[in-house]
């Protein structure tokens, strides 16, 4: 058995054991890493991929996309407006959709063949600076305006945390916020609190390092 396939099973079994038969998907994030590392966690039955920069998913997934019209890809690093028509025909669903200007532009230019059919709203849930997303306090603001006077399709919330701190408080006050904007789906835990993050109901985890091992680079 492969290393990726190891840890896939580990990883499978630690989802199970959490979820209480609740329904995860798992996101294999395979940014830095090659098609052929995708094509191995396809192998194994993967059908969801992360990515977080346009050109570098379009260059990977070309061929792959071919050969397995199954898989889902999802974008989920932040968006420049200018890439956002390539986005919108390359990716199932977009988790990073954390500006009013953003979601303009996915709304000019969203159209009924276009790939993407779902967005996630960013909740800069740890108010840091350094990170895009909406604030805590705006986020059912943004969620409705978004649904409502643009008609973008928004199924869910996604955060990612500040580093060096316990996710479980952050993930908890992401579930309250899902409640309050009526949103089923939660797009939350990496590879170090993804247990925690399905603990907390998480329904979509991005997992990069546990399922492939170090990146050369973030
Ligand atoms: C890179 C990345 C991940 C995966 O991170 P790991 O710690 O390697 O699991 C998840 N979500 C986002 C937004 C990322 O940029």
């Amino acid at each position: 058995m492969s290393k990726i396939a190891k840890k896939f099973e580990k990883i499978c079994e630690k989802i199970k054991g959490s979820a209480n038969n609740r329904p995860i998907e798992l996101i294999a994030v395979t940014k830095f890493f090659t098609e052929e590392v995708v094509s191995e966690a396809i192998s194994l039955g993967i059908l969801n991929f992360g990515e977080n920069r346009v050109q570098e998913c379009e260059n990977k997934f070309k061929n792959l996309l071919k050969t397995n019209t199954d898989i889902k890809l999802h974008l989920i690093g932040p968006l420049q407006t200018n890439k956002a028509e390539k986005a919108l025909g390359l990716f199932d669903a977009i988790h990073s959709l954390d500006r009013e200007k953003l979601a303009i532009h996915l709304k000019k230019l969203i159209i009924p063949s276009s790939r993407t059919k779902s967005f996630f709203v960013q909740v800069n849930i740890g108010m840091e600076k350094q990170k895009t997303g909406v604030v805590p306090s705006q986020t059912k603001e943004f969620v409705n305006w978004c649904a409502n006077d643009l008609n973008l399709n928004i199924v869910g919330l996604m955060c990612i945390p500040p580093i060096h701190q316990n996710s479980k408080n952050f993930f908890l006050e992401m579930k309250k916020l899902s409640e309050i904007c009526k949103l089923k789906k939660l797009s939350m835990g990496m590879s170090t609190d993804y247990v925690e993050a399905i603990n907390c109901g998480a329904t979509h985890i991005r997992l990069g390092t546990a399922l492939f091992g170090e990146r050369s680079k973030k």
